[in-house]
């Protein structure tokens, strides 16, 4: 079965190239602009992994993980935390409200493939401090 993949992001042009990105990789692909319909998309639909952008309008993408984390039917599904401005100590914030890897804005169209691919696969969890 394709895997489905929850993309969470609020601005349409990223959007647009995750979606260009991911596509023709086959994975099927939920939407969702704000953290409240990020949270309700994902406890309704399980998809197998979300790309979750951190900045959002209302509950930000930290928050939204951290109660996914405490939802029996989605705390183990395989998060990616993107944000824009990687400033010190956001990755460690990042990894402990509950994701499993991070990614900076602009997205590599080249290794987000590569990370999602890996995820699925296997167990990951990015090492916080490196
Ligand atoms: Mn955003």
């Amino acid at each position: 079965m394709d895997k489905k993949i929850l993309v969470v992001e609020d601005n349409p042009l990223n959007m647009k190239l995750i979606e260009m990105t991911l596509k023709p990789r086959g994975y099927v692909l939920l939407k969702a602009s704000d953290g409240q319909e990020a949270f309700i998309t994902a406890v309704t639909e399980h998809p197998d992994l979300i790309i979750m952008d951190i900045q959002l309008p209302g509950v930000n993408g930290l928050d939204v993980t951290r109660k996914l984390r405490e939802t029996p039917s989605v705390s183990d599904t395989p998060i990616i935390g993107v944000t824009a401005y990687a400033m010190k100590g956001d990755r460690e914030k990042i990894i402990e409200a509950g994701c499993d890897a991070y990614l900076s804005k602009p997205v590599d169209t080249r290794q987000l493939p590569e990370l999602i691919a890996k995820m699925l696969l296997t167990k990951y969890k990015a090492n916080p401090s490196s």
